[in-house]
């Protein structure tokens, strides 16, 4: 783990897309515009600010222009939406985003259950997202769902994921971020996808983006780290789950990942004081307990430690 210690992480952190997305209250925009201007103050570079869906399936995110617009952008750090479809990035374009993410599945039963149509076809769809995106200067980074467990099919074989990782690296894509969406994954599982998939595509291109529904998020973070994966997802206080598993939990706990790394020696740029303080704030304005047992034991300052 020494060879570690030098090294930096960038989080992205998705609590008010992917977190309040999956969250049952609806909070008005006035709110998740003050949750994402709070958490341009604690030191994150990246923060995805919401979702370019139709409002008719997700209604938590049907405010989306007014949120995009609403934010207070500071220099440096980059605020992507998801955009489905030409339609959403078109709206997405209008609103200003200046980062977009599409998503696909590895696993074919769950793309046909989500978006009526196999996996490699689903991927195809946004080929015209990557063009319109290139002519217009903005980024696209990529979602893998499902890359180590499905709720319809099980376990997920490492060369589906290979495929769509691959699929949308070849797209054009910056960056991949590979999601355990419903956190049935083990440093086991993780391990047997990570030995293909970062032979398929460099590491410095790939993220993790892991659910803690079986209490694995952290050890397959770590686990990834060991591949040289410098990038992760997480949600502040853990906001979120997965609307297709009962029971899913909501992603890796901002707070929790940056303590650990913190704890490594590997540097993110994030005060966690502040970040515990956005969290509280968050779970507030959801009536909902913090989902990290790292803010929840927070005293102002981090432990000592021998
Ligand atoms: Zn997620």
């Amino acid at each position: 783990m020494s060879k570690l210690s030098q090294d930096k992480v960038r989080i992205v952190e998705v609590g008010p897309r992917d977190g309040l997305q999956n969250e049952p209250k609806l909070l008005p925009a006035a709110i998740k515009i003050e949750l994402i201007d709070r958490l341009s103050t604690t030191g994150l570079q990246t923060i995805e600010a919401t979702s370019f869906v139709s409002a008719k399936w997700v209604p938590q995110m049907g405010d989306n222009a007014e949120v995009l617009r609403g934010i207070r952008r500071v220099p440096g750090i980059s605020y992507p939406v998801l955009t489905p479809n030409l339609k959403g990035f078109e709206a997405a374009l209008a609103a200003g985003a200046e980062e977009v993410a599409v998503f696909g599945a590895a696993s074919d039963a769950f793309s046909m259950k989500n978006v009526n149509c196999s996996a490699s076809a689903a991927i195809e769809r946004f080929k015209p997202v990557l063009e319109a995106a290139k002519q217009h200067g903005v980024r696209v980074r990529g979602y893998v769902s499902t890359v180590v467990g499905c709720p319809y099919e099980g376990a997920v074989a490492p060369k589906a994921v290979v495929q769509v990782v691959k699929a949308l690296h070849d797209m054009g894509c910056y960056e991949i971020s590979l999601g355990d969406t419903i956190g049935v994954g083990t440093p086991g599982s993780m391990r047997k996808m990570l030995d293909e998939v970062t032979r398929a595509v460099p590491a410095q291109q790939l993220a993790v983006h892991c659910h803690d529904t079986y209490g694995q998020a952290l050890s397959n973070i770590l686990t990834s780290l060991e591949y040289g994966i410098r990038v992760v997802d997480a949600s502040v206080s853990g906001l979120g789950g997965c609307p297709y598993a009962r029971g899913a939990s909501g992603n890796a706990a901002t707070e929790d990942v940056v303590y650990m790394l913190h704890g490594i020696g590997i540097k993110t740029g994030v005060d966690l004081d502040k970040l515990i303080g956005v969290g509280r704030y968050i779970c507030t304005e959801l009536g909902r307990p913090s989902e990290s047992k790292v803010n929840r034991a927070w005293k102002g300052t981090a432990p000592k430690q021998t």
